[in-house]
């Protein structure tokens, strides 16, 4: 017995992969964790960081190591604070890889995951989504998260008895806060007054940043929830009653920025059309957002910039509702994402370009599908109609998929949705290429508008900018407080034919001395309840950006119409 027991012994033990696995404690992996995210997943927070430091700020590199130092101690401790066994792996395995992913898009398009990005992403359709979907995108995320998570997942952490493991856990919080806490107090004035004209750095904070946001988006949907009913506004609206019909097309533009349209003085010839027909174009707008799911909603609410955000005003009625209310015919036709709740009460149409080749584009539509059947709508009005063209436009990265072959006029044009793999150029190219497209179908329209044999008007306004690769930022959605220019100086554009200046008692001359004026969103609501002549004292008449122009004593009207019926 005890001799086959030896040769047991000295037999060596068969190979297992288990002996490969790492042994380690809940501390060492929540540092290794810690160090790899903030060394490996915040490639965008360093590269904002050397942007605001100055390149000759003395103790930069002090500065740097301090403010590492600091970011590996705050998410040590919150790892240690989730050290429990049944969620501590979990835990760590969806940061990495969601840190990894939200790396790849802070990186490749200079945008920060904020709330207005996730709620656009909770709001997206996977038409929108699929573009994303990249091979780059694959290999970031499989490189940077699949892989480290894996390494985690075959490590077996040794936790000790729990209430040793509790008396471990708390100590390394203490000691740790405590380390936090003379950092803290010895670079206080630097890191105040750096946090102080930096604030917006503290977005690029991976993947905490992206987490905190994504608990305010649900947080908020919860509240919104709560709101038991919409609340009305303008309930005194009343509105005169004209012996003509009118049509206002208001058409809300994608991600077009008001420095790539010729009108506006670009020297690359983006407006051929448009360049030819009568329209006023408004050099000086403003965007109150630099995403759609925060701008749209600005682009039909009473709020104006000082109370306004994309969440409050959903709690309200809006534009359509009122201008529906006083007996305006309202029409909503979609070639974007849906109107973010803006037409959840008036005639919607989805349009669809299934059975139509010419129009279709990837899985989505060129704009002119929106055209599609305008004409017979217009003919078909009997009274005042306001329809809402909602453009594709310029939505990125793909601009490429935004025009027909015909429009192709500035080549070579990135042909990749990766866009951050073309040369600048070559992007400049396929974005100008959609304005060209726009110039066209908003001059089709304007054809279409001026063959009617009644008085019709339209106005474009984009919902933001877009940059590409000024400062190295792709795409939009960037904090207004830090958005550069080309995400929120948008473009606007109004033509009207002459019966209806004429209706409206509108002076063209005057309207074209005021296109340099400073305008924003928050103009548009009034502007339109001036174009339909509507009377309420939610009215702002400094507001209306028409009303300098027009003649009010021509207009007389003798019946009015409250709540639809006329008066
Ligand atoms: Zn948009």
């Amino acid at each position: 017995m005890s001799s086959s027991k030896d040769a047991d012994t000295q037999r060596p033990a068969p190979f297992s992969f288990d002996r490969l696995r790492i042994r380690t404690t809940a501390t060492v992996v929540n540092l290794v964790a810690a160090v790899f995210l903030v060394g490996c997943a915040n490639g965008s927070f360093w590269r904002a960081m050397a942007v605001a430091l100055e390149p000759s700020a003395s103790g930069r590199w002090v500065f740097l190591a301090t403010t590492g130092l600091i970011l590996v101690l705050v998410f040590s401790i919150l790892f240690s604070l989730v050290s429990n066994p049944a969620v501590h792996k979990p835990f760590l395995v969806a940061s990495i890889v969601l840190a990894s992913i939200s790396d790849y898009f802070m990186g490749s398009y200079g945008i920060v995951i904020n709330r207005e990005m996730i709620t656009n992403l909770l709001e997206t359709d996977s038409r929108e989504a699929a573009e994303f979907f990249t091979w780059a995108l694959f290999r970031h995320v499989f490189l940077l998260g699949v892989l480290p998570a894996s390494v985690l997942l075959l490590t077996q952490i040794r936790y000790r008895p729990w209430r040793r493991e509790l008396l471990v856990r708390t100590g390394f919080v203490m000691a740790s806060s405590a380390l936090l806490a003379v950092l803290l107090v010895a670079n206080f004035k630097e890191l105040v007054l750096f946090g102080r004209n930096h604030r917006a750095l503290r977005s690029y904070v991976n993947p905490t940043y992206p987490i905190y946001s994504f608990i305010r988006v649900l947080q908020a949907k919860h509240e919104a929830r709560d709101v038991q009913s919409l609340q009305v506004i303008a309930s005194d609206a009343t509105r005169p009653v004209t012996a003509t019909r009118t049509a206002v097309v208001y058409v809300i533009g994608e991600s077009a920025r008001a420095e790539n349209f010729s009108l506006n003085g670009y020297d690359r010839p983006t407006n051929p059309e448009l360049g030819r027909r009568n329209v006023i174009s408004f050099t000086d707008v403003q965007s109150c957002g630099t995403d759609t799911a925060s701008a749209l909603p600005g682009m039909l609410s009473h709020l104006g910039k000082r109370h306004y955000s994309a969440r409050e005003a959903k709690k309200y009625e809006n534009l359509l509702d009122v201008l529906q209310r006083v007996g305006v015919q309202v029409i909503w036709r979609d070639n974007n994402s849906g109107s973010k709740g803006m037409a959840d009460r008036v005639r919607y149409e989805e349009l669809s370009c299934a059975q139509d080749e010419a129009l279709r584009s990837g899985k989505g539509c060129y704009d002119e599908i929106l055209l599609q059947g305008l004409d017979q709508l217009l003919r078909d009005n009997t009274g005042d109609l306001l329809i809402v063209l909602h453009q594709l436009g310029s939505h990125g990265p793909s601009y490429y998929k935004r025009t027909p072959k015909a429009f192709k006029r500035f080549l070579p044009e990135c042909d990749r949705d990766d866009v951050q793999e073309c040369e600048r150029q070559t992007i400049i190219n396929a974005y100008d290429n959609t304005i060209v497209y726009t110039d066209y179908v908003l001059a089709r329209l304007i054809d279409l508008l001026e063959a009617q044999a009644y008085p019709t008007a339209m106005l474009y306004v984009s919902d933001h900018g877009e940059s590409l690769g000024e400062y190295n930022i792709y795409l939009h959605g960037l904090p207004l407080a830090i958005a550069p220019s080309q995400q929120t100086h948008i473009p606007m554009i109004f033509w009207a034919s002459p019966d209806f200046l004429k209706a409206k008692a509108m002076d063209p001359v005057l309207l074209a001395a005021s296109l340099s004026n400073p305008y924003a969103h928050e103009n548009l609501f009034h502007s339109f309840l001036g174009l339909f002549d509507v009377q309420t004292s939610l009215y702002e008449p400094s507001l209306d950006l028409f009303l300098p122009a027009r003649n009010r004593k021509l207009a007389c009207p003798r019946r009015k119409i409250v709540n639809n019926a006329v008066k």
